[in-house]
């Protein structure tokens, strides 16, 4: 097996606290940080849009051990896009990530393959990192199509990227019937779309990415799940709303990924 990559958790805060909650929050989890730092683990916080000035700038100025994420961005430079923000804007804020193609952004506003694939490459030729969404919805489980779903989601959004953008490609596995329903996915079935998603890349020469687990991760399946379930870290929804229950999952892969290396 090859070794480790060192773990990411990343917190997208969806649609849920206005700029002070943002900061409050991310002040408490400069503390807690402070008190127990992530020595093996990227951390990321993707607060809404309106809060990225204010969180990006508490993080800088209260040197926090986090870096910034959006949620969204749209793939066009500039213009006759009401309601939309470009890679620039976000750049401009010190935002680092974007997430791209969440479950969420696909089924309640149309962003179809298309989109998503072209989303990520303005992402990427401006130098953000990009956490590629993917995950089949219960239908597709039960008819025992996942891997094909997933096949065709990743190949949809990455084939033909230039290799070069490879390093800034990270790819969240996450089932839909998982995303803030309590249900998770067992350690087994992640582990197996695990081993799935990382031979698509490999595929897609990409072996590098880091592949995530999301879907109701909290603080007490996160160990076995980052353990059994061999995943490079977790996109966490609902648990990454309260400090201490975001940093416990981050201390559960600071210590898989000490006791591995
Ligand atoms: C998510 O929205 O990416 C997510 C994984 O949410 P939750 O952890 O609440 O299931």
């Amino acid at each position: 097996m090859s070794a480790p990559k060192k773990p990411l958790v990343i917190g997208n805060w969806k649609m849920n606290l206005d700029f002070v909650e943002a900061v409050h929050l991310g002040q408490q989890i400069g503390v807690l940080l402070k008190n127990r730092p992530a020595e093996h683990t990227d951390v990321v916080v993707a607060p809404p849009f309106v809060d990225l000035r204010s969180v990006t700038s508490i993080v800088a100025s209260e040197r926090i051990a986090v870096t910034v994420a959006a949620q969204h961005v749209n793939p066009n430079e500039n213009g006759a896009h009401t309601g939309e923000i470009s890679v620039a804007m976000l750049q401009r804020l010190g935002v680092e990530w974007v997430l791209v193609g969440h479950s969420e952004r696909r089924a309640l506003y149309a962003m179809d393959d298309a989109i998503v694939a072209a989303t990520l490459r303005a992402v990427v030729r401006s130098g953000l990192k990009v956490v590629l969404c993917v995950g089949e919805a219960l239908d597709v489980r039960e008819e025992g199509d996942q891997d094909e779903w997933v096949r065709r989601q990743l190949r949809a959004a990455l084939e033909g990227l230039d290799e070069r953008f490879g390093e800034l490609v990270t790819v969240a596995y996450e089932p839909i019937w998982a995303i803030g329903t309590g249900l998770t996915a067992t350690s087994a079935q992640v582990y197996e779309m695990m081993t799935h998603v990382r031979s698509v890349l490999a595929g897609l020469k990409l072996v590098d990415a880091r592949v995530l687990y999301g879907g109701s991760v909290n603080a007490e399946n996160a160990a076995s799940l980052v353990a059994e379930g061999h995943v490079d870290g977790f996109l966490v929804g609902g648990a990454s709303l309260k400090a201490e229950s975001f940093l416990a999952i981050i201390g559960a892969c600071d210590d898989c990924y000490a006791l591995k290396r």
